[in-house]
């Protein structure tokens, strides 16, 4: 080809090899994930498999371009087809969330929850948000997190007796320190939160409301789980948790926090966007529009219910007794395992879980004990209820048989033929 063989003379050959041929250290590694993601059960809650169409965005030369700002008002030139994706990325997840306003270009949950930090708080004002070990993120004002470091931080909890979120402690927690910013949602928690409820807490103690749905997006956009958007002053989420998107961030919030929120996000606390994702972003949001997008969603739900029904029946405590949305904890200490071993020995199957501190935890967190189990990227795969009851039979047998490798090796094998059932890519 004239093209190449002038590539060729001029040294720029480069562009056109393979991944394989440039470096197949790293192309093996792909291939092994590849591998390990087709033959593993994957129940990590945040976890997911994206389709080939989102895939094939995030590969894309949109990697090569810097495009400082916003649509219409960047500081680069050449951001023409830029502004077309990122105009419809946002015009999608307006539509999809039914919000007045939203930014795209966050590059991940954290750095969403940074953004709205920037926007509304000053250091040494009071946040609140939920205890890490009672289902929390580290962003919610966790010591170790940038969001502990220059806040006042006070945590609410769940009840001890239900495993619930305590709204009268976060009534009165609100009440006693009034807060700038209440920040709700969770990454371990299985009920349905009342966004309602902790709107009508923050206009009794002057608070603003910040709502985390990183884990529940896809359920929230389909109906599954009732939309904070109404409520919160800002909404931010994942996208690549249940909305089954590219790793990344977005930020929903009402119009009058605009622009102090698009100037935190750039340049407040990012550079250049990652054109490649945001297409990817939009891609995920039009497949998140499709009739079918729901079904799974929904399947999704009904999946966490069945597999927390039959790990329940299977002898293990399930944290809260049961699961409104698509995760649920079970606490494998009630039976002697600590949430540590048991994601090991799981592992070693190819049941890949995390392990979780439980509300009231008696173990460390490197240690644990608990288990959090999710449904998200077995439902992509399209196993249904009857295989839940399958996958709890098999997780009993590992942690009863206590790590044991016969056991292990034969459930191994159990698990290989399930996957190879379910082809993924
Ligand atoms: C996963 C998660 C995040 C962080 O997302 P990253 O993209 O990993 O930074 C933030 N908040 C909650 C509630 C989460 O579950």
């Amino acid at each position: 080809m004239a093209v190449l063989q002038e590539q060729t003379a001029t040294g720029h050959d480069f562009l056109q090899r393979s991944l394989a041929e440039v470096d197949p250290e790293i192309a093996d590694a792909i291939n092994l994930e590849i591998q390990r993601q087709n033959d593993t059960l994957e129940l990590i809650a945040s976890e997911n498999h994206v389709s080939r169409a989102v895939l094939t965005a995030m590969g894309s030369v949109f990697t090569n371009k810097y495009a400082e700002g916003y649509p219409g008002k960047r500081y680069y030139g050449g951001c023409g087809p830029t502004d077309i994706v990122e105009n419809i990325a946002i015009e999608r997840a307006k539509k999809l969330f039914a919000a007045e306003h939203v930014n795209v270009q966050p590059h991940s949950g954290s750095q969403a929850n940074m953004a709205v930090y920037f926007a509304v708080l000053k250091p040494g004002d009071t946040i609140m948000g939920m205890d890490l070990s009672h289902g929390g993120h580290l962003t919610h004002g966790h010591p170790l997190s940038y969001s502990g470091r220059d806040f006042k931080v006070v945590a609410y909890h769940v009840r001890k007796e239900d495993e619930r979120i305590d709204y009268d402690e976060m009534d009165r927690l609100a009440q006693e320190n009034k807060p700038r910013l209440i920040i709700c949602g969770a990454s371990a928690y299985s009920r349905v939160i009342d966004f309602k409820r902790i709107r009508q807490i923050c206009d009794r103690s002057g608070s603003l409301m910040m709502a985390d749905i990183a884990h529940i997006a896809g359920l929230i956009v389909t109906g599954n789980h009732p939309s904070p958007v109404p409520y919160a002053d800002f909404v931010t989420t994942t996208t690549h948790k249940t909305l089954r998107g590219p790793r990344a961030g977005l930020i929903i919030c009402k119009e009058q926090f605009a622009k102090d929120l698009d100037r935190a996000v750039f340049p407040g606390v990012q550079g250049g966007p990652l054109v490649h994702i945001i297409a990817a972003k939009a891609v995920s949001f039009q497949e998140a529009m499709q009739p079918e997008f729901k079904e799974y969603q929904t399947q999704i739900v009904r999946n966490a219910k069945a597999l927390a029904q039959a790990v329940g029946d299977a002898g293990f405590r399930i944290v809260s007794g049961g699961t409104d949305n698509h995760l649920f904890m079970t606490d494998v200490f009630s039976k002697g395992i600590t949430g540590k071993d048991g994601q090991n020995m799981l592992e070693a199957a190819n049941i890949t879980v995390n392990k979780n501190t439980i509300p009231f935890d008696t173990q460390k967190p490197m240690v644990a004990s608990g288990l959090r189990i999710g449904t998200p990227a077995v439902t992509t795969r399209g196993l249904r209820e009857p295989d839940m009851k399958t996958i709890a039979q098999l997780i009993a047998r590992v942690l009863d048989a206590k790590g044991d490798n016969g056991v292990i090796a034969d459930v191994k094998k159990n698990v290989k033929d399930l996957c190879d059932r379910f082809p993924i890519y």
